[in-house]
């Protein structure tokens, strides 16, 4: 069994801290936008099984974890966050073209 300790939990709780900060700088968010989760990539991919969520221009393909894109549901600019259950897996075709329509 591992045990955690104590003093592991404070910097692991500030790292993720810092993580999204640094997220919602580069996207040039606004703090009012909610909730902001620590996304794990691969998580979500796995979560997907790998198959692109959108499917605007493929047909729900599977994509290579090295070129998944991490496509938010209600994008961010509509007020959207940067949660678990509002990101999916995309592939670079349907992700760009949804950031063309909307
Ligand atoms: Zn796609």
């Amino acid at each position: 069994m591992q045990q955690i300790r104590a003093s592991d939990s404070p910097l692991h709780l500030r790292h993720n801290e810092i993580q999204a900060n640094a997220f919602q700088k580069r996207k040039g968010l606004k703090m009012t936008n909610g909730p902001v989760d620590n996304i794990d990539r691969r998580a979500v991919w796995g979560r997907d099984e790998g198959h692109c969520r959108i499917g605007l221009v493929c047909d729900c393909d599977f994509v290579p974890f090295e070129e998944m894109h991490l496509d938010h549901v209600i994008p961010l600019s509509k007020g959207g966050t940067h949660t678990w259950n509002n990101v999916q897996t995309g592939c670079k075709p349907c992700n760009l073209s949804k950031a063309a329509k909307i």
